[in-house]
């Protein structure tokens, strides 16, 4: 059986995975996910039509934000719960199309088959067939589904805390209808992908309001690694909403909880770190968890996105919720973690064991609360250059040169950074400038807006544009979530950001040039010698 996907930066040869999925997605799931994403191009159609007559329709609005988000890397690889977003938007697309006007695009004419067997048949041939012959327009195409579905991730979150903006939905439809287009210029999706850009600053805007609103604002805080003795449950992932109400259910219960990967900042936020048994974090990034878990005697629940195939040695202490699932894992409901929490005391727990400390919540707000003192650092020339070294973790060894290039930047640099990819260098202490840490942990990737109002607070005290800041932005790129920041920093105008590991194989040789003509984009190099560059 074939299959083709390369929306991650782990793609099999940097090409494609065309076997099986290096993530663990198997050939018929990617069939399923193919047959998902050409259904959403139908529902965006019909629901573009729809606005344009004056007609909202809110069940579809948040399935395209939820089967979107099902198809980011690392979410869903469950056949049966992928089946069911199959039928769920074809009946969508059935109450839809009764208010559509004129010829239909082939997505809205399609219709999934009966049997598994065709299913796989049809979502094979719309994978590997359904692209445009042309490499810059297929590019183009790819980028905007990619950040599509990475928004997606974001709106889903902001959704979840009750927060929303319509023009969001809006746009979903309109760039879905647009992908249905036969013959689109590359003129016109070089403007939707900067649209797409341009709507993710207001999603990830929506989403700290929702994040902060709710669990008030980040505070610098130290993060045990210690193992406390007792029961315990690791959260993954990044939905705080779930932590929340799994703290709320462990309470007097004797069971800790310690954050894992991109749950690490949840332990700034003053709604978050009021709970005594909020432990501690818990190992790294997400592509070290079958090595991590393993012998760990606690129960792991995964949130939302960096799911990898668990091991037998540990499969049955595992949990998803939400949008995330795995074959053969409990999932649990509506946010009653009574079974994970049974499973974590039957376990019996960790013994006692000792840890260091990690520093996170320098959001925004606590950033420009001290932002008289960074300005004057700047001016004085105690600060030189900052660096935003941020992004996705993964599991190629050219990662590390995100650890070298922060042990390696000059002592009167300061370093902020966001994501998994701060486990490469999170463990250093690289000291102070005038007491203003030189590593600044901003938050998860959703917290990517902190960054921005950082860069854009700086560039307003210097009377300057953020290009001419004394910052760069080093970036780590793994799935479809750093695909739309990239996006929102291309529509900012950023330019001369430095990505890798490598680039996305989606990106064809002409759209790159672009990118590297009018933005100055350039693969990373050597740390010292990127550092020396960056610093003339
Ligand atoms: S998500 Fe990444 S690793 Fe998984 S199949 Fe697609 S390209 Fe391959």
């Amino acid at each position: 059986m074939k299959m083709f996907c390369y929306q991650c930066e782990q793609t099999a040869k940097g090409t494609g995975c065309n076997v099986s999925g290096v993530c663990g997605k198997k050939p018929e799931v990617a069939a399923l996910q193919d047959i998902i994403l050409h259904q959403l191009y139908a529902l965006g159609y019909c629901a573009h039509q729809k606005r344009q007559q004056g007609k909202k329709d809110d069940e579809i609005d948040r399935f395209v934000v939820e089967a979107l988000f099902s198809t980011v890397t690392n979410v869903n690889f469950d056949f049966e719960r992928l089946k069911q977003i199959i039928r769920n938007a074809d009946e969508l697309k059935g109450k839809a199309e009764k208010d559509l006007r004129g010829p239909v695009p082939k997505s809205v004419a399609f219709f999934p088959a009966q049997t598994d067997d065709e299913l796989i048949a049809q979502g094979t041939e719309l994978g590997i067939l359904n692209t445009h012959s042309n490499e810059d327009i297929r590019s183009l195409q790819h980028l905007l589904t990619y950040g599509l579905k990475g928004m997606a991730a974001y709106a889903d979150h902001a959704l979840i805390l009750g927060e929303t903006d319509d023009t969001i939905f809006s746009f979903f439809h309109e760039a879905l209808a647009f992908l249905n287009k036969p013959d689109p210029t590359v003129d016109e999706l070089v403007g939707l992908c900067l649209r797409c850009g341009e709507m993710n600053v207001r999603t990830m805007e929506i989403l700290d309001d929702a994040h902060t609103g709710h669990f008030g604002h980040p505070e610098p805080t130290q993060v045990s690694t210690v193992r406390k003795p007792g029961p315990a449950i690791v959260v993954s992932g990044h939905d705080l909403p779930d932590l929340e109400a799994l703290l709320k259910q462990t309470e007097g219960t004797g069971v800790n909880v310690y954050t894992h990967g991109e749950m690490l900042p949840a332990h700034g936020y003053p709604g978050l770190k009021k709970y005594p048994h909020l432990a501690g974090h818990f190992g790294t990034a997400w592509q070290n968890q079958q090595k991590e878990f393993d012998g760990a005697p606690a129960a792991f629940l995964f949130t939302t996105n960096c799911i990898q195939k668990p091991r037998s040695s540990y499969i049955d202490r595992v949990f998803t919720t939400g949008l995330v699932a795995w074959p053969g894992v409990s999932h649990v409901d509506k946010r009653d973690f009574t079974s994970v929490i049974e499973k974590a005391k039957a376990l019996g727990g960790f013994e006692a064991r000792e840890g260091g400390k990690l520093m996170t919540g320098f959001g925004h707000n606590a950033v420009l609360g001290v932002a008289d003192k960074v300005v004057d650092a700047v001016k004085n020339g105690a600060i030189r250059h900052f660096f935003l070294v941020g992004g996705c973790d993964g599991a190629k060894p050219g990662r590390n040169y995100y650890t070298e290039f922060v042990e390696k930047a000059p002592k009167d640099t300061v370093i902020m950074t966001l994501a998994c990819g701060k486990f490469r260098f999170n463990h250093l202490d690289i000291g102070d400038i005038g007491g203003i840490p030189r590593l600044l942990d901003i938050g998860q990737c959703n917290d990517s807006y902190s960054a921005i109002k950082i860069a854009q607070a700086l560039s307003e005290a210097f009377n300057c544009g953020i290009n001419e800041l004394p910052l760069s932005l080093i970036l780590s790129w793994y799935e479809q979530k750093a695909v739309v920041i990239l996006l929102s920093l291309l529509y900012l105008g950023i330019k001369n950001i430095r990505l890798g590991p490598t680039l996305p194989a989606f990106i064809s040789p002409n759209i790159l040039s672009f990118l590297v003509k009018n933005y100055g984009i350039a693969p990373i190099d050597e740390p010292q010698k990127d550092l020396d560059t960056l610093l003339s």
